[in-house]
């Protein structure tokens, strides 16, 4: 027999007031009175004007646990700390990163890349879904300076990687809204801290292979894997020197039906190609290898050369040495990032730079001593 369903719970639910006179006595539970007055002694915070009651600000040791804990509310509160541009939530977040510090760096990094519409989603999410399997928990971040919230950025819409997006153990942020490279950077570098803090094994980090935005991603990875397809046009032949110099693996995707003859043909010129080009880390020659992201074919066989990568780059050394010089390089970019901002903000800097650049403009003043005499904050002497 089935269970008596239990009334929900009304907000007169144990209101001692009377009914209030005005209400006509025919109203039911729906009639407005009484959503009024369950507002009013449902307690301070929800009111008509504010209904819903505002989210606790979280402490730095509420971060600092939930994180450990593998919160995932709060770990998203946190990356959301650090995305955010108000100073004192910059100096919350660095406080919150110190204290997860030694939490970090135990996670595999991994880079994509890939022109658009190359596979990078359906690739991450047949490989992240192969890792979960085997037991891995993975964190998918992205890199992609010209995203807003409202559209356009690359894994914005999370129904790309649906599979893995419903996978508790992965774990999928979108790219943090627009800005420069250098401040999107900074806030990816940092989310991967927190989501290795919180216990991600492998963090994967996509970015679409046009303008800068692949070195910024090569510069916080260990593996960077670069996606192609087949017989993408002469343009792409142009750039494709500098970013396969830049790969740990190659992996030309969508190798399946009648378009798997053409993946074999661009597979044998990678192969040929590759011996005569730089390796983007020491000891280790750069494989190319087919897949098919939509058919989950060759998944399991990159995830067995990257494992064959990461022990050989431990076993040289270069792994470490490789994090090692990514830190100081970060920590380089964040000073000439914050000099830069600090001279621009400069109230003298602001009010003369427009009529030095005329001058230099106009040939009056030369570009250096122009530069200097600003940095300086003296007056212009030439006229
Ligand atoms: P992204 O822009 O690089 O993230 O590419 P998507 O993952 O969104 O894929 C672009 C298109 O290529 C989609 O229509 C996919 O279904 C398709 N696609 C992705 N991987 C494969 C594959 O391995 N084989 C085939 N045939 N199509 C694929």
């Amino acid at each position: 027999m089935s269970k008596p369903v239990a009334k929900p719970p009304t907000i007169h639910d144990g209101c001692p007031q009377p009914r209030p006179e005005w209400v006509p006595d025919a109203a039911g539970a729906g009639f407005t009175t009484w959503v009024m007055q369950g507002v009013r002694t449902a307690g301070v915070e929800a009111t008509p004007a504010n209904p819903r009651p505002r989210r606790k600000t979280l402490e730095i040791e509420d971060y600092v646990r939930g994180v450990i804990a593998r919160d995932l509310t709060i770990l998203g509160r946190a990356i959301t700390l650090v995305e955010s541009n108000a100073s004192r939530h910059r100096a919350k977040a660095q406080q919150v990163l110190q204290e997860l510090l030694p939490q970090t760096g135990r996670a595999k990094r991994i880079g994509i890349t890939g022109i658009p519409g190359a596979g990078k989603s359906t690739f991450i999410e047949a490989l992240g879904c192969n890792l979960t399997q085997q037991g891995h928990r993975v964190a998918v971040l992205a890199i992609d300076p010209s995203s807003t919230r409202t559209g356009g950025s690359i894994l914005a819409d999370k129904v790309r990687m649906e599979k893995l997006g419903r996978d508790p153990n992965a774990f999928i942020r979108p790219s943090p809204a627009g800005g420069s490279l250098g401040g999107v950077a900074r806030k990816t570098r940092e989310a991967i801290m927190m989501c290795e803090a919180a216990g991600y094994d492998v963090i994967i980090v996509e970015t679409v292979g046009v303008g800068q935005s692949e070195v910024t991603v090569r510069s916080m990875v260990d593996c960077f894997i670069v996606l192609m397809i087949a017989g993408a046009g002469d343009e792409m032949q142009g750039i494709k020197k500098g970013i396969i110099e830049m790969a740990d693996m190659l992996v030309i995707n969508k190798a399946d039906g009648d378009n798997r003859v053409r993946c074999m043909v661009t597979l044998a010129e990678m192969k040929r190609v590759l011996p005569y080009l730089n390796s983007s880390s020491a000891g280790w020659k750069t494989p190319a290898l087919l897949a098919s992201a939509r058919e989950g074919s060759g998944i399991a066989e990159i995830w067995r050369v990257a494992g064959q990568f990461f022990k050989t780059l431990e076993a040289t050394g270069e792994l470490g040495s490789r994090r090692r010089e990514q830190a100081v390089e970060w920590m380089h970019a964040l000073i000439e990032e914050s000099l830069r901002k600090q001279f621009y903000e400069r109230e003298d800097v602001r009010s003369r730079l427009p009529q030095i650049e005329h001058r230099v403009s106009e040939g009056q003043l030369p570009p250096l001593a122009a530069a200097l005499d600003l940095i300086r904050g003296e007056a212009v002497t030439a006229s």
